[in-house]
């Protein structure tokens, strides 16, 4: 594991180096769904210090085992209103909102926490019937009306594009995505940050990183393939 992950940061700097960026401005976010507390202890020992997990029960079991370890925890999954709270108390990140619902949601049980929860929000530029994501047309109006929550902090976005064999292919997809951000920069909401893209998996996180991502999520070339 520890070999497996020194590789693809070795992958990321490279691929960093490769379009003139700074390979710090990359981090990695180890995808730990499916893999149980003693394998992702010994990832944080071997160097992830970020974690992703998708499903809100099974990140509350290892959670619990490995909350006083020196890890970020960040939720990549779709994520409903009515697990708000267990959200909040868990994650440092939320990379999956993408409805004024869900964010109220997080803004009222960071408030009872005394939390300012970050989140990016979830941009389906493919506009797959079947993946979570706000359509990039309406994600200003959603993010104007976000900002003005006090307790949620938007830092930027995230999308998933469609699987392709080629990473190329998932190449205008990352690129889109890049567009929008600076557009939104540029229109200088308040209360919104737009330094994160969270975007590129195992199959294309090069092209990724080519196109502007910040966050990579990575699972597979870290802990093999999921059962
Ligand atoms: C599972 C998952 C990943 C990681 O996928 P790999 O192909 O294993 O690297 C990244 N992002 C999301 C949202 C996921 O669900």
């Amino acid at each position: 594991m520890k070999e497996r992950l020194q590789r693809v940061k070795d992958r990321i700097a490279a691929a960093a180096r490769a379009c003139d960026r700074d390979p710090d401005s990359v981090r990695l976010v180890a995808v730990s769904k499916t893999v149980d507390a003693d394998r992702v202890a010994r990832a944080i020992e071997a160097g992830a210090d970020i974690l992703g997990e998708n499903y809100i029960q099974e990140a509350r079991d290892k959670f619990n085992a490995l909350y006083d370890r020196p890890v970020a925890w960040h939720f990549i999954g779709h994520l409903q209103s009515n697990k708000a709270k267990y959200a909040v108390r868990m994650f440092d990140l939320i990379h999956s909102v993408d409805s004024h619902k869900l964010a109220k949601a997080l803004d009222k049980e960071a408030r009872k926490n005394e939390k300012v929860q970050d989140i990016l929000i979830q941009v389906n530029i493919s506009q797959e019937e079947t993946k979570s994501g706000i359509d990039a047309a309406e994600a200003v109006e959603l993010i104007t009306g976000i900002g003005t929550l006090e307790n949620v902090r938007v830092k930027g976005l995230m999308t998933m594009p469609p699987f392709f064999d080629q990473p190329e292919k998932a190449r205008p997809y990352f690129r889109q995505l890049a567009r929008l951000r600076d557009r939104i920069a540029g229109a200088g909401i308040p209360g919104v940050g737009m330094e994160e893209l969270s975007m590129g998996m195992t199959g294309d996180f090069e092209v990724a990183i080519a196109e502007g991502a910040t966050l990579v999520r990575i699972g597979t070339a870290i802990f093999g393939a999921r059962q």
